[in-house]
């Protein structure tokens, strides 16, 4: 309820406060999710879209929803952006990601056992069809994509812009494993971890086409997987209790 009620119900309301003052430009983040359980990668902007929880649902929705609105008034120019894995943290050390309660993604939670708050990462799945058996995603440095959002932003202004969808990824397909082991050197902290089974939902190996943002956007992301674990730690190792206080 809670994704339909903020994704959904939230972005119709953006939607007809934006239609009464005449605004009708809008960059939508949308998720690399919409692609489902891709049947072959790298996933490209035409592949069929498919929800497989309702986080994603909520995306689809909004997505067909923007397609809808800009088929009913051309006037409006909307640019979707499906991010893959966003990590990293700004360089500076000051801004990062600070999940309230136990993190779902992979490297929230890695940085929670590298600081201590966790004992130990719970690895779903290594069993799958990959080098070594886990899963395969396409992580992006958090300030690579903020410059996929200004690349976005920019092509708003083309006359010929309509309705137009891009992913936001490396194009780079990394496993679990490899994320640990790149967190560790960035870190030199060991992280310990327990092998279980997959998480339900979850799709094997997931990483998309950078093409058609390189070519239309004239943006391609800059950061690999070394500097997105060394600006993430950077913000771990100054604020291991993100924005909040350890006391509480
Ligand atoms: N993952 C894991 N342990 C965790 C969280 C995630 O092994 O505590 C794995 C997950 O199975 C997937 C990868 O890490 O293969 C990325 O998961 P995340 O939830 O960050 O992204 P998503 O699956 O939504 O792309």
């Amino acid at each position: 309820m809670v994704y339909y009620n903020n994704n959904l119900i939230g972005t119709i309301v953006l939607f007809e406060v934006m239609a009464a003052h005449g605004c009708k430009k809008l960059v939508f983040s949308s998720s690399a999710t919409v692609y489902g359980w891709p049947k072959k990668v790298p996933c490209t902007e035409e592949f069929p879209l498919s929800a497989v929880n309702p986080y994603g649902r909520t995306k689809l929705y909004v997505e067909e929803i923007c397609r809808d609105i800009y088929h009913a008034d051309s006037e409006w120019k909307i640019t979707l952006l499906r991010y893959f894995n966003p990590v990293g943290a700004h360089p500076s050390g000051h801004i990062g990601e600070d999940p309230r309660g136990i993190p779902n993604n992979l490297m929230p939670f890695v940085q929670q056992v590298a600081v201590g708050r966790r004992p130990a990462l719970t690895v779903f799945g290594t069993d799958y069809s990959t080098s070594d058996g886990t899963g395969v995603r396409d992580y992006i440095h958090v300030v690579d994509l903020a410059d996929g959002h200004i690349a976005a932003l920019r092509k708003l202004d083309d006359p010929k812009t309509g309705c137009e969808v891009f992913n936001l990824g490396t194009g780079k397909g990394t496993s679990v494993f490899e994320m640990v082991t790149a967190f560790e050197k960035a870190s030199g902290k060991k992280i310990p971890i327990v092998k279980a089974g997959r998480r339900p939902g979850d799709a094997e190996t997931v990483y998309g086409s950078t093409s058609k943002a390189e070519k239309e956007l004239n943006w391609k992301a800059k950061y690999g997987i070394d500097d997105m674990c060394r600006d993430q730690w950077n913000w771990a190792s100054k604020n291991p209790y993100g924005y909040g206080d350890s006391t509480k």
